[in-house]
């Protein structure tokens, strides 16, 4: 069934998920506070709206994908006032779990319905529709929403009530981030032992240190060609993003009362290097810090 979707943020990941949605035979009516944003998702099909009001004014469904629970909330203060009764807001957004259920609660005294739906899966993900969306909120809500997701993904996961598509996004990058950080303290205590990358990866990649950090993002040049080690660390997954989505969770930890030592220290070490040298690389490129911390120590 075609729908008429109002979509709001078009930048690295909104622009071609609006493009997806416009293949598939949906209308969609984009609206973005940068012009350029606006002006590609036009030539890809896209209906330009001059406001989020405007796009947003008889939709069947709006779509967010922008860069913080606070563009979010922003938004939502704007267009939850102009929007059709019952029309369903979807959230696509990475942002803070808390944020998540406060962007639903706003939603529905509002008298709409809402769903967060974060991705994985990055640009490349956003422009060959094969994202995996994790999604928060009622089931009918999800099951409205799961046509338009799957014209943009490729797996869509509804994971509870609202909020919970935030917070499997952040438990899963919190896995990854800690996983990346051990893998590259295994090559860099290997090297100190002589042994070769390669010895380690043929070992570990077949053993129980097997984890997606080594198999397919492996941080050193060499044993896996495609990974961004052997491309001068070029994202793949950016560092300064890695960063943010550790400061989510951290959030969580710290807000839940969790233990949870390494996801807090993993989140201290990513925000450091995207700091320092890191916002732009591949996040497997934390690697080579952990190698100069370790020579500065010797
Ligand atoms: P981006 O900065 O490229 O795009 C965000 C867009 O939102 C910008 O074009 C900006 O102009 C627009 N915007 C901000 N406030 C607005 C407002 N009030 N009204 C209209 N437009 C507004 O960011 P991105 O890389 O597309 O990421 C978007 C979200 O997706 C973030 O939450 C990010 O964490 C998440 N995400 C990104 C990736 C990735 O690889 N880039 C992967 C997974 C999830």
């Amino acid at each position: 069934m075609s729908r008429t979707v109002a979509f709001i943020g078009l930048g690295h990941m909104g622009g071609p998920m609006a493009a997806n949605l416009v293949k598939a035979g949906h209308r969609v009516r984009g609206h973005d506070l940068a012009p350029e944003s606006l002006e590609a998702a036009a030539g890809a099909g896209v209906d330009p709206a001059a406001s989020a009001g405007q796009a947003v004014t008889g939709a069947d469904l709006v779509i967010t994908m922008l860069p913080a629970g606070d563009h979010v909330l922003g938004l939502y203060g704007d267009i939850l006032d102009v929007a059709s009764p019952g029309t369903l807001f979807v959230d696509c957004s990475t942002i803070d779990v808390a944020d998540a259920r406060t962007a639903h609660e706003r939603a529905v005294a509002a008298g709409m319905r809402a769903l967060d739906a974060p991705v994985s899966g990055g640009v490349v993900g956003a422009e060959a529709a094969t994202l995996t969306f994790m999604a928060g909120g009622g089931s009918d809500e999800f099951t409205e929403a799961e046509p338009l997701l799957a014209a943009m993904g490729r797996k869509v996961v509804h994971c509870g009530g609202a909020g919970a598509g935030q917070a499997a996004k952040i438990c899963n990058n919190m896995i990854l981030g800690v996983s990346m950080i051990a893998v590259s303290e295994a090559f860099v205590l290997g090297e100190s032992l002589g042994l070769s990358h390669q010895a380690l990866y043929d070992v570990a990649s077949t053993a129980s240190g097997q984890c997606w950090a080594l198999s397919v993002n492996c941080p050193v040049p060499g044993p896996v060609p495609a990974s961004p080690a052997n491309h001068d660390y070029r994202p793949g997954f950016a560092a300064s993003l890695m960063a943010k989505d550790l400061g989510l969770a951290a959030n969580a930890v710290r807000s839940g009362g969790v233990h949870a030592e390494l996801g807090l220290r993993a989140a201290e070490l990513f925000v450091a290097y995207a700091e320092q040298v890191g916002a732009t690389e591949d996040f497997s490129g934390i690697v080579r810090t952990i190698r100069n911390q370790n020579g500065e120590q010797a």
